[in-house]
């Protein structure tokens, strides 16, 4: 049995259809490089297909590079860009978006359920219109989010109609998109172009990619130079083949949807499994591939003695437990056990301490 936990999406492995198109990739010989390759061709057709539209497509390492060149080429230095304070670009990026963009200030605002709203980004857009503040110019909003919860179609028509409104362009962080399409069950138009979504950066790593994401430009203007923009960056594989052939692999069949529902329905597996349990309370709703659970410190000390590995940087006591393409039922089923077992041994110390703090209140 291979060891699984619970830490992120990006630790599991390569997904088989990503690792065969890969292979064949490198069983052809010698081709062009920079991007000239028939693999690449074709996988940028693939995702033209499978938006239904004639988008521009490129490709990065990874997804810190995907937004920040994505948001650079929606901002001058002297913009400022609406975002979530829980969004990866705010909380987990090192402030690569305002390196790439050279000075864009992201305004980082609260929001229910790690999700922006119409009414925050319309008073944040428009609480200062002098020079003497960056200008608002791009809204940027994750799908899924960073707490697991997923837009609807109806949100983000919502905003998108704000931000027209207003003049911004809308960036889409889609590390997890494929679990936010599989959760709606839409067609991935209908959450990106069709609701008026300008750029998406399509996250392939956590559905089952080696490397690499695809920034994809529904507003082809927005693309204008975007080539040097990466090359700069140092963003340019020079064998891009393997960045983007594994692409084939999951977009043949819809490897990718199939990929991003399975993460889901552990995701559903394990909260249903834990969020009964005394001591246990999950803080979000559960409506991709992450679970956010608040377990007594002493219980995850027991659960991480047994080599579970997961992060607790939402809140003191609250764990996030991410689901990947290769989550299998019985891991999820014996972390559940485990944290079962480790709860039972407390439960007398809990019982002790509700008490006191209730006879306290009183
Ligand atoms: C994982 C993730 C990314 C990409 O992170 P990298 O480590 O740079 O690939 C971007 N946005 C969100 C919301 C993520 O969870």
């Amino acid at each position: 049995m291979m060891t699984q936990h619970f830490a992120s999406d990006n630790n599991a492995g390569i997904c088989p259809e990503a690792m065969a198109a890969l292979k064949r990739a490198n069983a052809t010989g010698h081709e062009l490089s920079y991007g000239e390759d028939r693999w690449t061709a074709a996988v940028c057709d693939g995702l033209r297909a499978l938006f239904q539209t004639d988008c521009e497509v490129y490709f990065v390492f990874n997804g810190t590079a995907a937004n920040s060149v994505a948001l650079s080429a929606m901002c001058q230095p002297f913009h400022a860009v609406i975002c979530h304070e829980l969004s990866h670009i705010e909380t987990d990026e090192c402030g690569a978006p305002e390196f790439f963009s050279a000075g864009s200030k992201l305004l980082a605002v609260e929001g229910p359920l790690g999700k922006l709203t119409p009414d925050i980004i319309e008073y944040t857009a428009t609480k200062r219109s002098d020079m003497h503040f960056p200008k608002p110019k791009a809204v940027s909003l994750t799908q899924s989010t960073e707490v697991g919860t997923v837009y609807t179609v109806e949100e983000l028509r919502a905003i998108a109609a704000i931000a027209k409104r207003r003049g911004l362009n809308i960036h889409m962080d889609g590390a997890r998109f494929a679990n936010a399409v599989a959760t709606l069950g839409c067609h991935p138009s209908e959450i990106t172009w069709r609701a008026g979504i300008d750029v998406l950066c399509f996250g392939g790593t956590k559905n089952g990619l080696p490397v690499g994401e695809a920034v994809i430009f529904f507003k082809k203007e927005l693309a204008e130079d975007f080539a040097w923009r990466v090359k700069q960056a140092g963003q340019l594989a020079s064998k891009m083949r393997f960045v983007s052939a594994p692409w084939l692999g999951l977009l043949e069949n819809d490897v990718w949807l199939r990929n991003g529902r399975h993460a889901n329905a552990m995701a559903k597996r394990l909260a249903d499994h834990i969020g009964g349990l005394e001591g246990v309370n999950l803080m979000f709703p559960v409506e991709s591939n992450a679970v956010f659970a608040e377990i007594p410190p002493p219980a995850q000390a027991k659960l991480r003695e047994k080599g579970w590995r997961f992060y607790t940087f939402i809140g003191a006591g609250g764990c996030r437990l991410m689901c990947a393409w290769d989550t299998s039922p019985d891991t999820v089923d014996r972390f559940a056990a485990d944290l079962a077992k480790a709860l039972h041994g407390l439960a007398p110390a809990r019982e002790a301490a509700g008490e006191a703090r209730g006879r306290g209140r009183r």
